[in-house]
């Protein structure tokens, strides 16, 4: 299978480039050159197969020309070592918990396959493959995990100073070995401008063996959509769920929108975010402004100017009206955040996080002009990871902390510290 950029679709890139390079020279965003629509044997079956078969058989659309059967089936199943169960909250409210993974965010599926990937396309090579990542508080973690002592790998975690949670900061920090955090004095949009910066140096990027782990990795996506399918045939047959995905940096949807290309049916694609509304302002308007971010308690969600709404474009032929048909979008502030987080804990004594609670906002919107369409409202996070937030409308207590994120409050952090300053980054990656 050929990748390209979404730049320019007629210059064909093996996987291994794809992958690697992360980001074409042209500052678009790959995207395979074909997406290839499950087949009949497939739909047979894909109602009593394991989530791992599922996954197998997704990833095998996407990369099962470059990768041996086996390979592949092994690094789907080594992804999928946690659950990704479907909470019913009312008859058609759904909740799908992205959140048993070892990080607690939906994230681990994407940074569990791509350092199994990566790792596997490189292992004939003898140079350090260095992986540059820029978080604005889940991904970080993730990544960090899942290349932890990775041989043959390093890791450099760029967050923006004061908005990650405690949490989120101590899993960026605390792994040490081939994990490097820095803090930069700025916002997530700063930090994602400096990796995209390193990028763009042709020598430095050469020099270091630069990769990426950001949303903006086709691998990253890729095991994102295999849970669309897993959770949707948990409805009776027949019955399409609407999605509902809070959404930053749109990887999410976007992975959706793969699993919808590969034959998934879907009823509607519901976009949510908090006061970061640069996409569902586009869904209404036909005018794509993207702003600087602002600073809000679903953090993983602050961003300004989502990376992959190119990919988004790019899927619907840069048709606004396509687009707008298939998916609508919601934003909702702070205190309607806070709002829901008690208002869920009241009607069905379930606890939901920043993020989801946006999303179940959303969720409840659209379901009151659509009363006969399920919703999956997709958890991105388990509700620990915003602790402060969560005892604050719930009270002390009420959060059950997993033991793996106890035990990080008493391990020491370690991070560099640098401005958000372009020159400065490359000069101290230089030395690096
Ligand atoms: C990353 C993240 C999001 C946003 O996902 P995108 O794929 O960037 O849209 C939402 N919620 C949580 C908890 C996250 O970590």
């Amino acid at each position: 299978m050929w990748y390209h950029s979404t730049k320019q679709p007629d210059q064909r890139i093996p996987l291994k480039e794809a992958i690697l390079r992360s980001l074409p020279a042209d500052n678009g965003l790959y995207m395979p050159q074909e997406i290839r629509p499950l087949p009949d044997e497939f739909w047979h079956d894909w109602r009593r197969m394991s989530f791992a078969e599922i996954g197998y058989h997704v990833a095998h659309s996407f990369f099962g020309d470059d990768i041996p059967a086996d390979v592949l089936r092994t690094m789907v199943e080594e992804t999928l070592c946690f659950d990704a169960p479907l909470v019913q909250l009312a008859p058609a409210d759904f909740v799908l918990e992205l959140f048993h993974g070892p990080t607690l965010a939906f994230k681990d599926f994407g940074a569990r396959f791509m350092a199994r990937l990566m790792a596997w396309l490189t292992r004939d090579e003898d140079r350090e493959l260095t992986v540059l990542v820029a978080t604005s508080g889940d991904t970080g973690g993730a990544v960090a995990s899942a290349f932890h002592q990775v041989p043959g790998t390093r890791v450099i975690i760029l967050f923006p100073k004061g908005k990650v949670s405690p949490l989120q900061e101590k899993q960026l920090t605390t792994l040490g070995h081939n994990i490097t955090a820095i803090e930069i004095d700025g916002s997530f949009d700063d930090c994602q401008r400096l990796v995209k910066s390193a990028f763009l140096d042709a020598d430095l990027s050469q020099r270091l063996n630069l990769t990426s782990a950001n949303s903006i990795n086709l691998s990253r996506l890729v095991p994102q959509s295999f849970y669309y399918f897993h959770s949707s045939r948990m409805m009776p047959e027949g019955v399409d769920p609407a999605f509902v995905v809070p959404s930053g940096n749109f990887g999410n949807l976007t992975a959706g929108l793969l699993a919808q290309r590969l034959g998934l049916r879907v009823k509607h694609w519901i976009a949510a975010t908090n006061r970061n509304d640069v996409v569902p302002a586009y869904l209404r308007s036909g005018r794509y402004e993207p702003r600087p971010s602002i600073a809000t308690l679903s953090n993983a969600m602050d961003v300004g100017a989502p990376s992959n709404f190119v990919r988004m474009q790019y899927l619907f032929g840069d048709d606004w009206p396509r687009m707008a048909a298939s998916i609508s979008g919601d934003s909702f502030d702070d205190d309607q955040t806070r709002a829901a987080i008690r208002e869920v804990k009241s009607l069905y004594q379930y606890e939901i996080d920043p993020h989801g609670a946006v999303g179940w906002l959303a969720a409840r919107k659209w379901r009151a002009a659509h009363p006969s369409t399920p919703t999956i409202v997709l958890g991105t996070a388990h509700p620990a990871k915003f602790l402060e937030v969560m005892e604050a409308e719930l009270g002390q207590g009420s959060i059950e902390i997993p033991e793996r994120l106890a035990c990080l409050t008493h391990l020491p952090s370690h991070a560099h510290h640098l401005a958000a300053d372009e020159i400065a980054f490359r000069q101290w990656l230089n030395h690096a």
